[in-house]
């Protein structure tokens, strides 16, 4: 089954529902969708045969509809982070090979600088406003003057669209999708959530990441549930859509969250429709949790997952979050994960070394959902996947490189990112484990924790702590830490930089842990 086959059944069978609503208000049913898709889908392919297409622009319908044009011609749509800047986005078109831009007008800017570096078989605008770069199509125009039938079903196992990792850790990886691997993720969320077509789903992430669309767009639309487009994350404005259009579901990364619940202490907009919050990408803190169910709903799904496995390889139930706080939950449907004895980057874990109940190890899962690799990054492949000496054929195996301990029944907990742990004193430490910690303290909304060499200890633990209004001292946190049994006296921050400042974030709220190391000498 593919992505394609699911979405013509729900095209048969909920043609008339709503698939989308944008941002402005204007809404488009499933047989919409599918005609402007296809229009687009044969424009594309008379004007790039089967060359990639790169997409530009924010939540909006335009952005989906090329989105799914990757199924309808089975060349994959190469879905560009829109918050970056032209440089990057030309060395993204560069490394996929992408032969056609298609930019909406919020990116106009930035798009007449990739077209200046970097040629496109065709360029389509989505506005009204002139381009200033020759021979830039209008979006509409090429629509209404595209033929509205394809011409047969698109090749079986053609690529549909390229994700690109969050750059966290490097250079974001170019992941490639067929339209089986994409059904493997969006069936995932409509079991998970038990989604159908009564559903409305907002989407406050972007829609170019992996999470946005296959665990989000791709499962409302395999149930023919409706899509709430949100571009600008603005917490008003989402709690606003929230109460209008009764939303059923909602998915945001934590930091968006933490933003809701303050703009929902005073705005108090009725959020009763909503049946689910879905979180992840970054740890979902046990504080978080408790102030969602204060002030907006106590349903809030903690998942766990990576661009590379499209996406999730964990789902917790919103129950978990109040009985265990922290996990992340069990295998998600389809995939298979085990925690087996890290091993160093430049080798391969060994499956069958799975470590015991709360010992820590590195995850690595496997399902016909995941991915099989990058596009021109052989080296960061050879890490990142990997033949099963055991079993050969039965697929690759995917490594995440992220710390996790599991419990006596079965639950998941990450630790951090293996790549963040640092030793002080002959013992791992685990920044996101102390800035958790820390988190817990009421006047701290951020912290951020490093390694700093030391003579003695080889390193030693500092953090960076947010509190607003300064209302906290070094000493205060110290003797915080001091007193929580389960912060080892080895993990306990030697200095605090405390500041007012929001630690930058990448636009899927993760910590750009680079970017603070360099300021915290101010
Ligand atoms: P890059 O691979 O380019 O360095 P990235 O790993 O941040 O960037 P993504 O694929 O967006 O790119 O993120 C996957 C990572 O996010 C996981 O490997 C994990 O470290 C983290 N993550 C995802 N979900 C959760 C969660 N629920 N709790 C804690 N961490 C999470
Ligand atoms: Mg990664």
């Amino acid at each position: 089954m593919r992505f394609f086959d699911a979405f013509r059944r729900t095209v048969r069978c909920h043609g008339g529902e709503t698939a989308l609503v944008a941002e402005d208000g204007r809404t488009f049913t499933y047989a919409e969708l599918d005609d402007r898709s296809t229009r687009l889908a044969n424009a594309l392919t008379a004007r790039l045969g089967d060359g990639r297409c790169a997409v530009l622009g924010g939540n909006s319908p335009a952005a989906i509809e090329t989105m799914v044009t990757g199924h309808k011609r089975g060349a994959a749509t190469a879905q560009l982070p829109f918050r970056g800047e032209a440089e990057e986005f030309v060395r993204m078109c560069e490394s996929v090979d992408a032969t056609g831009f298609v930019f909406d007008d919020d990116n106009r800017e930035t798009a007449e600088e990739v077209l200046a570096r970097r040629d496109f078989e065709a360029a389509i605008h989505v506005g009204d406003a002139d381009v200033d770069a020759a021979g830039v199509e209008s979006y509409e125009e090429v629509l209404a003057e595209a033929p509205p039938t394809l011409d047969g079903a698109p090749p079986a196992d053609g690529e549909c669209s390229i994700f690109f990792t969050s750059g966290t850790t490097s250079r974001p990886k170019a992941v490639p999708f067929d339209g089986e691997q994409l059904w493997y993720g969006a069936i995932q969320g409509v079991m998970e959530h038990g989604i159908d077509r009564t559903d409305a789903g907002i989407v406050a992430t972007p829609w170019y990441h992996m999470v946005s669309s296959d665990a989000w767009i791709y499962p409302h639309f395999l149930a023919g549930a409706t899509v709430v487009l949100h571009s600008d994350f603005d917490p008003a404005g989402l709690l606003e859509q929230v109460e209008k259009l009764e939303a059923t579901g909602l998915l945001a990364v934590p930091t968006q969250l933490n933003a809701v619940v303050d703009a929902q202490q005073s705005l108090e907009c009725d959020t009763s429709s909503l049946e689910y919050v879905r979180t992840g990408g970054s740890v979902v803190s046990e504080r978080l949790v408790e102030r969602m169910s204060e002030h907006v709903t106590d349903r809030v799904y903690n998942t766990y997952g990576m661009t590379e496995a499209g996406p999730n390889l964990t789902f917790s139930l919103p129950e978990d979050q109040h009985e265990r706080p922290g996990t992340v939950g069990k295998e998600a449907h389809t995939y298979e994960i085990r925690v087996v004895e890290p091993v160093p980057v430049t080798e391969h874990p060994d499956p069958e070394a799975t470590v015991d109940a709360g010992e820590e190890g590195e995850i690595i899962a496997r399902s016909p959902g995941c991915s099989d690799g990058y596009i021109d990054n052989p080296e960061a492949e050879a890490k990142s996947y990997f033949e099963d000496p055991a079993s050969g054929e039965d697929g690759k195996w995917l490594r995440t490189r992220d710390v996790a301990r599991i419990d006596e029944e079965g639950y998941l907990y990450i630790v951090d990112r293996v790549d963040n742990m640092f030793v002080s004193g002959g013992e791992n430490v685990y920044p996101v484990e102390v800035e958790q910690a820390l988190e817990s303290h009421a006047a701290v909304s951020e912290a951020y924790v490093f390694g700093v060499d030391d003579d003695h200890w080889g390193r030693v633990v500092n953090a960076v702590v947010v509190t607003e209004g300064g209302s906290v001292t070094g000493e205060e946190l110290d003797e915080f830490c001091r007193e929580r049994t389960d912060l080892a006296n080895y993990k306990r921050p030697r200095e605090y930089t405390i500041r007012t400042e929001e630690l930058p974030r990448t636009s899927t709220g993760k910590i750009k842990r680079g970017a603070i190391t360099d300021q915290t000498s101010e």
